[in-house]
């Protein structure tokens, strides 16, 4: 019997239990594989987690993760081109769709609250579910028939009957689960947005009395849970970040963000600057997910800069908060001077009266490839503020002025003239100096690109030079 995806369907199967036969069909190539792999040298080998959650529940699985009885020394024998092995033992394999092994597993304590302080392996199946972290997580798939794809459920913690009832539940006593690991608590939230699913009562009584300890969670951690958050697309910003603060977890984690809650604005939509932060999450696409976060935090400044019903430099204010979170969950250099770059600049504003040297020295300031991310940002921030771009005026017309100005020199190294020539033809050392004078012959490009010419780009160098020296022998001139 065939159990094809079927779309909108609220919860498995009625006739899916713990031992049921059930038939993935099809089972792609690479989790086959790798499941006979393991099977055919005499290793215990299940799907388990999220890829058995999301097939039974009609959503199909993109990324297949394996449990085996085998050890990590094991499989990382059976599969030679595993790229990559962690401290946990999981194996991942070369290609997509994602395949990863784990061997059973049972943790001995998470003392810090951060990782297991050590891992066994060699455990059963039942106990591998049984320190998985919600029910829902915790049904496995063991193949009966590779060849067809049949094979039979175990489900020893009634994780099937809690996806149809629609409950995010943890495995066995949640005081302890999330004891053990503080991330859980985030991701009891993400499943439960992500589902619509509730939280059964008794494991929200846990995940609220555990919110202290997600204080010692690591910065990396988090960091990955909120990205995983920021990139579902079936979770609006604002509601996640709701539910952080009604549970009391936004106030720990991201405080900076928390401190905007009744920072009245005086924007026509009604609400403080916490939800007009949200509002703009909510408006940048979820597949750009640190874009997003820009979104997230570029108002960031508003908690300390109101004075006289104004904000001002909460735009520079905003990129330091920005960068303060961003460091503390250790995200990439990249991502940070992405964010913070945008937060600065977000508050540009247009006027027709710009001359074309102002369009190119705007783009200039922001930057080519962050000209798209801000625009991106600005329409967002329009949004949650429920304010229009005027027709004429407004970015669209900053857009066409900018169109025009793509011919135009932008940067040193589209000058007539570089490093080299300054040394031949003006006899300057290398060094510091001649990154100045290009950098003042840029100036005087963007004011007039038709000066981009190598003679009259040397004069002008020759006449900064002379005065420069003028200039020195006449210290107290
Ligand atoms: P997603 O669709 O978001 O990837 P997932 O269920 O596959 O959801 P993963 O983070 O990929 O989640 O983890 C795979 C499985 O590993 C989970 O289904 C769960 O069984 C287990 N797991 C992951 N993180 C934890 C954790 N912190 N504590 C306990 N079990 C976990
Ligand atoms: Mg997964």
């Amino acid at each position: 019997m065939a159990q094809l995806p079927v779309p909108g369907r609220a919860g498995p199967d009625a006739s899916l239990t713990d031992g049921a036969a059930y038939t993935i069909d099809p089972l792609p190539a690479e989790p086959r594989a790798a499941l006979r792999t393991l099977v055919d040298a005499g290793h215990e080998a299940v799907l388990v987690g999220g890829c058995v959650r999301d097939l039974i529940t009609g959503r199909g699985a993109t990324d297949w993760d394996i449990a085996t009885s085998a050890a990590p020394e094991a499989v990382s024998e059976l599969f030679p081109g595993s790229v990559w092995e962690n401290r946990f033992g999981t194996v991942t394999l070369k290609g997509t769709p994602l395949v990863e092994i784990t061997s059973y597993r049972t943790e001995s304590g998470y003392r810090d609250r951060r990782r297991p302080d050590a891992v066994a392996f060699g455990a059963s199946l039942t106990g591998d579910l049984g320190r998985r972290d919600f029910t829902i997580n915790a049904i496995a798939w063991r193949p009966d028939d590779l060849a067809t794809g049949r094979g039979t459920l175990a489900d020893p913690h009634g994780g099937i009957e809690d996806l149809r009832r629609g409950v995010v539940r943890a495995v066995g006593d949640p005081d302890e689960r999330f004891d053990e690991d503080a991330l859980r608590l985030l991701r009891a939230v993400r499943f439960s947005l992500r589902f619509g699913f509730a939280m059964d009562p008794a494991t929200e009584g846990a995940l609220v009395r555990a919110v202290p300890a997600t204080a010692t969670l690591s910065g990396e951690r988090v960091r990955d849970e909120l990205l995983r958050l920021l990139e579902d697309e079936s979770i609006a910003p604002s509601v996640a970040f709701a539910r952080w603060e009604e549970l009391g977890l936004l106030s720990v984690l991201l405080p900076e963000l928390s401190a905007l809650r009744g920072v009245a604005q005086g924007k026509r939509l009604p609400g403080d600057a916490l939800d007009h932060s949200v509002r703009t999450a909510d408006a940048l696409p979820a597949d750009d997910a640190v874009l997003r976060l820009a979104g997230l935090l570029h108002d960031l400044g508003k908690a300390t800069t109101l004075a006289d019903g104004q904000f001002i430099g909460h735009e520079r204010v905003g990129a330091e908060a920005a960068e303060g979170v961003m460091r503390r969950l250790r995200f990439s250099e990249r991502d940070v001077e992405r964010v913070t770059a945008l937060v600065r600049a977000h508050m540009f504003r247009y006027e027709p009266s710009w001359t074309d040297a102002a369009v190119r020295r705007f783009i200039v300031r922001v930057g080519l490839d962050r000209l798209d991310d801000l625009f991106a940002l600005r329409a967002a921030d329009n949004a949650a503020s429920d304010v229009e771009e005027p027709a004429a005026g407004g970015i669209a017309e900053l857009r066409a002025r900018m169109a025009e100005q793509r011919e135009a020199p932008l940067g040193t190294r589209q000058l007539a003239v570089d490093g080299h020539d300054l040394q031949r033809e003006l006899g300057l050392a290398p060094g510091p100096r001649i990154g100045q004078v290009l950098a003042s012959l840029m100036e005087t490009v963007l004011d007039d690109p038709s000066r981009n010419e190598r003679e009259t780009l040397l004069a002008v160098a020759r006449r900064a030079l002379a005065a420069d020296d003028a200039g020195l022998q006449e210290p107290d001139g």
